[in-house]
């Protein structure tokens, strides 16, 4: 299928789409009449290695499901809030074909494309305002070099979608090596279906863990594999305070990416118990236990993964639990990696973990602004006669900043850290800004009206958040509307 100038979507013969149709359902999307573009990644059409030219009409048509080209929508399964869902499945998400650029393959995604055989009650649709933030968000975690899904493009039609009101439909051009979920292995695990469990399997070792097969237990080498890169996301998304709020298992990546934005949110005032999802009433997903969540669902994949281990059965489970162990050991390991970076220490002491428990305890006792108060960090002033006003003024318990700036500047001291060196490094892993609901809401506004340059000007920012904004406000203090902002699962 030519979607773009001289490029070709294909379908590889070791891709999923090959595994057969107890794995996907091939159909075509369903068109969305009269579409225009709202807005494209050019980071990620260079990823892709499509040219400047590649906004043609034809692809605009593509890309929105005009195309009448088959597609595919697969299987998978999971636990929802805890609770076993059964059957699930892409039910509005179709794959129309892969890219492979500087040796890596892409597959594409139209994300509101229409029904699906698992779309359910669903109508297969997305609405704009739910796109322009799985759109927003995928770059700007792609630029502060978290593992994430991408985004390419969203084109929009005045297609009517009814939700909580009538609002128009939107397609995203998703873009990942891989769309697979831990859902996938827990489907066919479920349902007892071990031939093409076993499929699955070969699958994933093929494409995207060959040095598993190696293994003593290839499938308990799987698992660690995802267990150490999904504790490595944990800690990014503890780091920049990023909350999904839609961890199931059917959401999780199985390549350890940000998968299927939703209601995701970024802190403001730090509440180690904040819930970003309105629908998440009992806060299963709220920031400070997203790590022990996923812990939590990297169980539901190693049950799922217990009839691929060789031997008894009874014993199956054991290099599973201990491949399950890594979690543990990785990602305290790269949290603490995390903050000490974002307190811009070099050394490895001892004492680093209570100090920078004690930093975000400090941040939790006044709600102090999350992304701000790291950011000032960077300007901290080690001299001992140094106020640092500009910290201090973030805080209401002015001593209790004080008692432990000299701490800080006890540790820093440790190392004979230089200001000016350690601020500049802060300042490249503590973002300026980040995509707080507010800033979405201003671009999802202005795009019901017609407009879609805030989305372009955001998109800019975000695509450099170490780097002052030009707007202070991108990287100000939320407005005081911004507390009555809701998102929730329906979009
Ligand atoms: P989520 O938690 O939003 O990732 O979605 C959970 C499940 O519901 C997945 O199987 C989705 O494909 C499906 N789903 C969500 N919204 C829709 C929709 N509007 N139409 C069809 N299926 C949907
Ligand atoms: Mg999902």
């Amino acid at each position: 299928m030519h979607v773009f100038p001289g490029l070709t979507l294909s379908r590889s013969p070791l891709g999923f789409s090959r595994l057969g149709p107890e794995f996907l359902t091939e159909l075509p999307p369903e068109p969305a009449p009269a579409p225009h573009w709202v807005a494209h990644s050019e980071a990620c059409a260079q990823r892709l290695g499509l040219g400047s030219d590649w906004r043609t009409p034809q692809a605009l048509e593509l890309l929105s499901g005009n195309g009448g080209e088959s597609g595919w929508a697969s299987v998978y399964s999971g636990h929802q809030f805890g609770v076993w869902a059964g059957q699930l499945g892409d039910g509005r998400a179709l794959h129309v074909g892969e890219i492979e650029h500087q040796g890596q393959r892409y597959e594409l995604q139209l994300k509101g494309a229409g029904r699906t055989p698992y779309s359910r009650m669903g109508d297969g649709r997305a609405v704009l305002r739910s796109s322009i933030r799985e759109f927003l968000c995928s770059e700007a975690m792609a630029a502060l070099a978290i593992p994430t899904t991408r985004a390419l493009c969203i084109t929009g039609s005045p297609l009517r979608v009814r939700r909580e009101e009538i609002e128009t439909a939107a397609i995203v051009t998703r873009v990942a090596p891989s769309f697979l979920r831990f859902g996938h292995f827990e489907h066919f695990a479920h349902h007892d279906l071990l031939p093409q469990l076993a499929q699955l399997f070969e699958h994933v070792l093929d494409r995207h863990a060959p040095e598993c097969r190696e293994a003593e237990v290839p499938a308990a080498a799987l698992l660690e594999k995802v267990s150490r890169q999904t504790a490595s996301l944990m800690a990014d998304w503890q780091a920049v305070g990023f909350m999904h709020g839609v961890m199931n298992t059917d959401n999780m990546s199985l390549l350890g990416l940000t998968l299927d934005y939703g209601p995701f949110g970024f802190m403001d005032g730090f509440d180690p118990g904040h819930i970003c999802n309105h629908s998440d009433h009992q806060g299963r997903y709220a920031y400070a236990r997203q790590p022990n969540v996923a812990f939590w669902n990297l169980h539901a994949l190693a049950q799922a993964l217990i009839p691929l281990v060789p031997g008894e059965p009874e014993k199956a489970s054991e290099p599973l639990l201990a491949a399950l162990e890594s979690y543990r050991e990785a990602f305290p390991r790269e949290m603490l990696g995390r903050l000490r970076a974002k307190l811009g220490l070099l050394a490895e002491l001892p004492q680093d973990r209570e100090l920078a428990d004690d930093w975000l305890k400090l941040l939790a006792a006044g709600r102090t602004d999350f992304t701000i108060a790291w950011r000032h960090l960077a300007r901290f002033d080690s001299q001992v006669e140094a106020e640092n006003a500009a910290i201090r003024d973030l805080f209401l318990d002015r001593e209790a900043f004080d008692a432990w700036a000299r701490r800080y500047r006890e540790r820093l001291l440790a190392e004979a850290s230089l200001d000016a060196e350690r601020g500049a490094r802060m300042n490249r892993v503590n973002p300026a800004v980040v995509l707080r609901n507010h800033l979405a809401e201003g671009a999802i506004r202005s795009a019901s009206e017609g407009d879609f340059g805030e989305i372009e000007r955001l998109l800019k920012v975000l695509e450099r958040p170490y780097d002052e904004p030009v707007l202070a406000s991108d990287a100000a203090l939320p407005p005081d509307w911004a507390a009555q902002l809701e998102v929730s699962c329906s979009s």
